[in-house]
């Protein structure tokens, strides 16, 4: 196989297949320049979309990127999928049954609860008197998550602790449970960075807590402030004062955001870290992730306008600045002369939003909680819910509740993963303590996370 210069993955939510273009990289003779990889992930960018996009903008980056790569139009994500596991998934390699990463906010059964009640009301709680507790890997362990920089990071007393380690708090990337491609390319002599939309994807750093040399993990659900530094960003677009909602809820204010991660990327291929603040070299492995395309289909006022994926203004908008993101960083690539030597893989954690918005139905309603009742230890729910119970003997009669016709009806249930169906496609959750005891698998268009 013959490989130009650039990769274009089109992953409709990719897990393992960046991860076999690096390896085709190594392995394929006219890959042996390759001196630095730019992983980029569009979340939510369906090869629909990229397909669409590039047939009727002929002149954008991603058409120019199209045409030198290779494209993958059937790829997968992890099961199940979001920016976590997806993430996971993109620099492990592995499937939230071996990361240990199912989602940003779940359950293990093994961990006791953090020292105080963190910022999105997870309560503390004794260590080591209670054992079991969900695990926030969100905005809920900053420092303060209103402020963009966290409030200056992780605060460690809303950690969970480990009751067989003296209670020591368990930081993200400790949580990990597998090696990460930042610390392959650390161990070889590389250098590297990651730029992510929590403190708490320090995850990346993996088992080491130092493989990714520059993180930058800006908190996306802190609330909007001007960035004068970008044209229409100051003022604030769309003013939202309204705690842990951040820039989510703005076709406009998420290109603010989003711009942050560009010009941390255009600051490393100048050689910089993401602030600009010290020139340490072009990283060997470095990339971000964009969050407007994503915004674009699960805001009601966007979306796509029919079933074969043609963006609605406001979408379009979204994939327009993407495109336009991605062209400043080929260019800047090209400026610095290092576009020849650099691997561009673009893909997308996950990609979970209806094409067809006729089929979109949010659940909401304390949902499934409200169904499952007392026996509820924790449950999370996106385009799929994943449900730990306060003990996994009452599996059987809570599958019993959840699969009556209403009740299937009003979760969107698709099918329902339970006991032996669990364990032949995941884990067993009576010896793996973060496995959920039961996996809704939901209707298409189906997602708790829809916005007005
Ligand atoms: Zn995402």
């Amino acid at each position: 196989m013959h490989l130009r210069k650039s990769l274009l993955a089109a992953l409709l939510a990719a897990s393992l297949l960046p991860l076999s273009v690096l390896a085709h990289a190594d392995n394929d003779g006219g890959h042996r320049h390759v001196k630095h990889v730019l992983l980029i992930s569009v979340d939510g960018l369906h090869a629909l979309d990229l397909s669409n996009y590039v047939a009727t903008h002929s002149n954008s980056t991603l058409a120019y990127l199209s045409h030198r790569g290779v494209t993958y139009s059937n790829a997968a994500t992890s099961q199940p999928s979001d920016s976590f596991p997806g993430l996971a998934s993109l620099v492990t390699g592995g499937s939230p049954t071996t990361t240990g990463l199912w989602y940003d906010d779940t359950y293990d059964r093994a961990l006791s609860p953090p020292a105080q009640t963190d910022g999105l009301g997870n309560p503390g709680g004794p260590c080591p008197g209670k054992i079991g507790t969900n695990v926030a890997w969100d905005e809920a362990i900053d420092v303060d998550l209103t402020k963009l920089d966290g409030g200056g990071g992780i605060n460690p007393n809303y950690l969970t602790r480990d009751p067989l380690r003296n209670c020591v708090v368990v930081l993200p990337h400790q949580y990990l449970r597998v090696n990460t491609i930042f610390e392959v390319v650390k161990a070889n002599g590389g250098t590297t960075a990651w730029t992510d939309k929590h403190p708490s994807y320090e995850w990346t750093n993996g088992p080491s807590g130092r493989g990714v040399d520059d993180f930058y993990g800006p908190e996306i659900n802190s609330i909007p402030v001007a960035l004068p530094q970008f044209p229409g960003c100051s003022p604030v677009p769309a003013v939202d004062t309204t705690p842990d909602d951040g820039w989510t809820t703005d076709l406009r204010n998420i290109q603010c955001y989003d711009s942050l991660h560009v010009q941390a990327v255009l600051n490393q291929i100048d050689g910089y870290t993401h602030d600009h603040s010290r020139w340490v070299g072009v990283p060997t492995l470095f990339g971000t992730n964009f969050q407007a395309v994503s915004v674009g289909e699960k805001l009601k006022v966007a979306g796509y306008a029919d079933v074969l994926g043609t963006p609605s203004a406001g979408l379009a908008s979204e994939l327009d600045f993407v495109d336009q993101s991605l062209g400043k960083f080929v260019a800047e690539l090209k400026k610095q002369g290092i576009y020849e030597d650099t691997l561009i893989i673009v893909g997308a954690k996950h990609g979970q939003s209806p094409i067809d918005v006729s089929k979109r139905v949010g659940i909401g309603g304390g949902q499934p909680t409200a169904t499952i009742g007392a026996a509820d230890a924790f449950d999370i729910s996106d385009d799929g819910s994943l449900i730990w119970l306060t003990d996994s003997s009452l599996t059987p009669s809570v599958v019993t509740t959840l699969s009556e016709p209403a009740n299937q009806q009003a979760l969107g249930i698709q099918e329902i993963f339970a006991g032996q169906s669990l364990i032949n496609k995941f884990n067993d959750p009576t010896k793996d303590p973060r496995t959920p005891d039961i996996v809704l698998k939901v209707n298409t268009g189906v997602i708790s996370s829809l916005r007005n």
